[in-house]
């Protein structure tokens, strides 16, 4: 198929007609992909096809192999880690972008994919109640985002690291990042990238909400300051992953601005939310930190991969990663190249699939649908509060409710396996799909709701699976 084949647009024509019956369909589809190890790779060829192929094959394959080893993401009973779901009109937007190909790294290389980007993160930055002094960009994940802070805020210590390294100097002294056992894990990461050490990494402790407690932080701060260290960031959470719990931002802020160090704010599940304005306390704090991250393609039905970091100041960024080649040098000026603020050269052209996200839905939609998800989790939690020998284990003010089986009596160690055992058969039924935790060492089972078609009859059928699966598992004498 070439660009004059007539053929070109038939094919374009299957796979909308593909992609309208997938979102009509999805829930015939089983959410946890049922194929082993090795299925795929053994069903293909271990070489590249020597002559080109027709698309006709190639799409039937895709529909006859690829699809089985899909674990459906966009299914509306998709529980498990965070549910995300790709607005039916990202798509189109997705595909628009694909048949562009531009590629952002500078303005001029495309002056639309910057300023749209400058736009559409403008209208988040206002939806979120955030001061216009923040200047957001787009990255395709948290954790490259949260990488990108952290060289940012190392960077910011004037230490000379961007020119000298860090190898191999007597002058330098530890660098510290502070974070709580519920950090996410990319934080740690760009810490081991960075060259900080794991040992750098100090976990605060938290209260009984699971949030960090300033107090601890200010001591741990004093005390590395008092023995030589170097404090470099804390990072505020607001929705960590296993529980979305929230760390006090604004306690936080007061407790890292008298000690200048950099703050971090990693909202990436739970930012969204503050477009609520019963929820706008989220980011309490978070307006003058030096960095904050939002996910859209995690509860802002973007498709993935879509993340924004705001940063106070966007020049510290380019302090840190801009490096010109001769022949990337342009004559405009005021105007963002945003391969001057990361480590990528090359850029996708993502503003476009959030820009008609925001225009489908305005602000109200999406008001609407994070709202029916808050509301459908409360429900959820009331029903599993309600019931005999199951407990809700920890807060859940936003879309995630965390629980866990304690039939009478039962030892913490055998109540991991049998929860477990419950979650593993509720998931082999590929009706539904949950993940699992732990907190204070035990396993805890999980729902997020999140996608944009779940309905309550999809979160109910969650729950009577779960509870079918633990009434299999209770000897029949308890029956
Ligand atoms: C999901 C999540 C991340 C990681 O997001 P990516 O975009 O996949 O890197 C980081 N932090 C928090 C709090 C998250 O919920």
């Amino acid at each position: 198929m070439t660009p004059a084949d007539p053929d070109l647009e038939g094919a374009f024509a299957q796979v909308a007609a593909w992609i309208g019956r997938y979102y009509r369909e999805t829930r015939s589809y089983p959410v946890l992909s049922q194929t082993k190890p090795g299925d795929l790779v053994r069903a293909l060829p271990s070489e590249a096809p020597v002559e080109g192929q027709a698309f006709e094959r190639i799409f039937e394959d895709f529909q006859r192999l690829v699809i089985p080893g899909i674990t459906h993401w966009n299914h509306p009973r998709f529980f498990a880690y965070f549910a995300i779901s790709a607005a039916p009109i990202a798509v189109l937007a997705e595909a628009l972008a694909a048949a562009l190909d531009v590629n952002a790294m500078l303005w001029r290389t495309s002056p639309a994919a910057t300023e749209l980007e400058d736009v559409t993160l403008g209208w988040l930055r206002a939806m979120l109640g955030l001061p216009s002094t923040l200047h957001g960009i787009i990255y395709d994940t948290a954790s490259i985002g949260g990488f990108t802070a952290l060289a940012a805020a190392r960077e910011s210590l004037d230490l000379d690291i961007r020119a000298r390294g860090m190898a191999g100097r007597g002058d330098l002294p530890a660098l510290r990042v502070y974070i709580t056992e519920h950090t996410h894990s990319h934080v740690e990461k760009g810490a081991i990238a960075l060259g900080l050490g794991r040992e750098n990494v100090v976990r605060v402790p938290v209260d009984d909400a699971f949030a960090m407690r300033p107090e601890a932080l200010a001591r741990a701060i004093d005390d590395d300051v008092a023995a030589g260290r170097r404090p470099m960031c804390a990072v505020a959470t607001v929705g960590t992953t296993s529980t979305t719990s929230t760390d006090p931002v604004a306690a936080i802020r007061a407790v890292t601005r008298e000690r200048s160090v950099w703050l971090h704010v990693d909202a990436a599940y739970g930012g969204p939310a503050a477009i609520l304005p019963e929820f706008r306390w989220l980011l309490d704090g978070a307006h003058d930190a030096d960095s904050i991250v939002v996910n859209p393609h995690k509860w802002m039905f973007v498709p993935v991969d879509l993340s924004v970091l705001f940063v106070r100041d966007p020049e510290q960024l380019r302090r840190t990663f801009s490096l010109v080649a001769d022949f990337l040098e342009t004559p405009e000026t005021g105007v963002h190249n945003y391969m001057d603020y990361g480590l990528q050269l090359g850029r996708r052209f993502r503003a476009l699939k959030f820009w008609f996200v925001l225009r489908a839905f305005g602000v109200r939609g999406m008001q609407e649908r994070l709202r029916a998800h808050i509301a459908l989790a409360q429900e959820l939690a009331s029903w599993i509060e309600a019931a005999p020998d199951w407990q809700v284990v920890a807060p859940h003010p936003l879309s995630v409710v965390c629980f866990r089986y304690v039939p009478g009596g039962i030892e913490d160690a055998k109540a991991d396996a049998l929860n477990t055992a419950i979650m593993d058969a509720v998931n082999a039924t590929g009706e539904v799909y949950l993940s699992s935790t732990r907190l204070y060492g035990r396993v805890v089972l999980r729902i997020a709701i999140g996608n944009e078609r779940t309905t309550r009859d999809d979160v109910a059928l969650a729950w009577e699976l779960l509870q079918r699966e633990a009434f299999a598992r209770l000897p029949l004498t308890a029956r």
